[in-house]
């Protein structure tokens, strides 16, 4: 099965990816971990990307899809992956289409949280005490200044992906503010099988 997992920032993307993945046996892959992975080893493509990541940005399409094109290849993808963090824009949807066809495999569905916006900044106050209370390193964009722009750049550059995914016939919507057990139940059920365990 392969999947995206669209939704703002703060909507629990992260949580309900890695149950998605766990429940399907299928990779979850988070292009915001990569990306932060390779920010904190250092490599070119950590060095090119932690300030813009800092700064709540999106980063170039052309290094997140080479990213992307690169980790769907990985023999641990093959049996199924969830998105989560990509596409973000458009162009990146599009070229997700290019490189899944060009492999002679398509998306099965796209799955959304909604959530309401008013709430996003009270959950992302939440998880970074939430992070700092357990002793967890707080991710640099999880305060409120950065917040503000990635929710611009949700709204300006991801939202429009809703629209791109409902004239494909793959769009999923469920309420994300339910209890995040109650998410995880209706996403299944949005992918058509009671499942697993
Ligand atoms: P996330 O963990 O998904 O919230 O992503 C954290 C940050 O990584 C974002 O604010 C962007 O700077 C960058 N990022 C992650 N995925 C993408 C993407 N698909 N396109 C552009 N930037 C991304």
């Amino acid at each position: 099965m392969r999947l995206v997992l669209l939704g703002p920032p703060g909507a629990g993307k992260g949580t309900q990816a890695s149950r998605i993945a766990n429940r399907f046996g299928i990779q979850q892959l988070s292009t915001g971990d990569m990306l932060r992975e390779a920010a904190a080893a250092g490599t070119p493509l950590g060095l090119r990307t932690k300030h813009i990541m800092d700064r709540g940005e999106l980063v170039p399409d052309e290094v997140v899809i080479a990213v992307v094109a690169d980790r769907i290849d990985h023999a641990d993808a093959a049996n199924g992956f969830v998105l989560d963090g990509f596409p973000r824009t458009v162009p990146q949807a599009e070229a997700l289409d290019r490189e899944l066809a060009a492999r002679g495999i398509a998306l099965d569905a796209v799955l959304e949280l909604e959530i309401n916006e008013d709430v996003l900044l009270v959950r992302i106050r939440g998880r970074a005490e939430e992070a700092a209370n357990q002793g967890q390193s707080v991710r640099r964009d999880d305060n409120p200044e950065v917040f503000k722009t990635r929710l611009k750049a949700y709204r300006a550059q991801t939202a429009p992906l809703t629209e791109y995914y409902r004239s494909q016939g793959l769009l999923k919507i469920v309420d994300g503010l339910q209890p995040i057990d109650i998410v995880t139940e209706e996403l299944t059920t949005a992918l058509g099988t009671s499942c697993c365990g």
